[in-house]
């Protein structure tokens, strides 16, 4: 049941005066966030429902390699993170408690897993596991930036493999870049799976998953099947430059901005070893466990969808983000036949489970098919005086802003409903 009379819904005819980026401009227009802080960032109705969706995707591919969804602590002890030399981390925000205990916020939950890895893990039977959750991540970043695309708290979908050496790690980190490509797919994002630096999380390998876009802070190299980011490009000795032109194995190089939405690691024993995460092997011998490490940014996700699919009316939403699959308009006062109309149409998209919001303000049409298009659902059915002249209300579809074949007013709920899930299979 979702009427905009009702629904928290505010939209600007301003961006932010600090916003540089697509994003950040269009989804604070477009209702969908609020900033409280630095870094801080509310997601609002219509925007927790793009979050939810990319979460609901991420959800279901890792389920399918056999994750386990779990949830561990932000607040945490700080002891792990001593043992494991990232204590001193300036990202990481520390605190005492009144008993004068130290304490963490969590920025990634390597050590809680860990942690626990330790204590339940004892056999090579309890092994291979695959845990993950959906946390909030705290980090004193120096610079937050772009609206949610750099925040200091956020959510992180982090998912942790455990395996009895080095094979097994390689097993489970193959199932997660599949697990990856198949979300990015989903999402309908342009990206690209990218070599990167295995930096600071230390180990043997490392993807990310980069969404090219302008605000990216990434830059990626690519060039045919070749694409890495620019640092490891740089240090990669079949990379060869000549009159300010790079090229590997004779193809030139492009460089692109990119987010990094997600980035895949396989950790070895680089926290097994500080924690003590080891088990029995089939020999009674003590082992340490082989880990892996993956994270994606459902915001991030949504950012780099609004930064990939705008224009200059506002945001064009891949449908398997969208907040709603129909955004229905009626231009006519209360109790006039439009409405009327509207409101049987309404009740018939409702009835065939079509996740609509009904424009039922007093409003003038200028500036409720404005907002319409600065929200971005992929379809706007709209029931004013021509569709009541014509028995079929408009349809636009917001993607290139192209008319679709109009709903007949007056049929059944049931084709109305039907109509309308044709229609939405035909959305590109
Ligand atoms: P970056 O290099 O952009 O700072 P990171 O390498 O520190 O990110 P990870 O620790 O690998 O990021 O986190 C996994 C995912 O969490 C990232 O791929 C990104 O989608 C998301 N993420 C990381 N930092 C932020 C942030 N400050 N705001 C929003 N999302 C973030
Ligand atoms: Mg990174």
């Amino acid at each position: 049941m979702t009427r905009l009379s009702g629904y928290l819904l505010p939209t600007e005819r301003q961006p932010p005066a600090d916003a540089e980026a697509v994003s950040h401009k269009l989804m604070v227009r477009a209702g969908l966030i609020r900033q409280m802080g630095a870094g801080m960032w509310t997601w609002l109705p219509a925007g927790w429902r793009v979050h939810a969706r990319v979460v609901q995707i991420a959800r279901e591919e890792i389920d399918a390699i056999g994750g386990q969804e779990m949830l561990m602590p932000v607040l945490q002890p700080a002891e792990p993170w001593r043992k494991t030399g990232r204590l001193d981390i300036e990202a990481l925000f520390k605190l005492t408690d009144r008993k004068g205990s130290e304490l963490v916020l969590a920025m990634t939950h390597e050590e809680a897993v860990t942690f626990h890895a330790a204590q339940l893990i004892r056999s090579y039977r309890d092994l291979p596991k695959i845990l993950y959750h959906f946390q909030v991540k705290e980090r004193d970043e120096p610079r937050p930036r772009a609206g949610v695309l750099r925040t200091r708290e956020f959510i992180m979908k982090d998912s942790y493999t455990f395996d009895r050496d080095q094979a097994g790690l390689e097993e489970r980190y193959q199932l997660h870049v599949g697990a990856y490509d198949r979300i990015m797919e989903r999402t309908g994002l342009r990206f690209y799976r990218v070599q990167s630096d295995v930096g600071m999380m230390g180990g043997l390998g490392a993807h990310e998953y980069m969404a090219p876009c302008a605000a990216g802070e990434d830059q990626i190299a690519l060039a045919g099947d070749y694409a890495a980011n620019l640092e490891v490009a740089r240090a990669d000795p079949r990379v060869r430059e000549s009159g300010g032109v790079h090229t590997i194995d004779g193809h030139e190089l492009s460089i692109e901005p990119a987010i990094e939405v997600g980035n895949i690691f396989m950790l070895g024993t680089r926290y097994s070893e500080p924690l003590g995460a080891r088990y029995l092997d089939e020999h009674g011998d003590e082992q340490l466990v082989w880990m892996g490490s993956y994270g994606l940014g459902p915001a991030r996700v949504v950012a780099a969808a609004v930064e990939q699919f705008s224009d200059e009316h506002g945001i064009s939403w891949p449908k398997a983000l969208a907040p709603f699959a129909v955004h229905l308009v009626v231009i006519g006062g209360e109790g006039s036949p439009e409405r009327i109309a509207a409101e049987r149409l309404y009740d018939a998209l409702l009835a065939g489970a079509i996740e609509v919001l009904y424009d039922d303000r007093e409003a003038h049409p200028g500036e409720k098919f404005a907002d319409a298009e600065l929200l971005g659902c992929p379809l706007r059915v709209t029931v004013g005086r021509r569709a009541l002249e014509s028995g079929e209300a408009e349809v636009q579809l917001r993607r290139g802003r192209k008319q679709a074949p109009g709903l007949p007013l007056d049929g059944e709920p049931e084709a109305l409903a039907r109509a309308v899930h044709e229609l939405w299979q035909s959305v590109p």
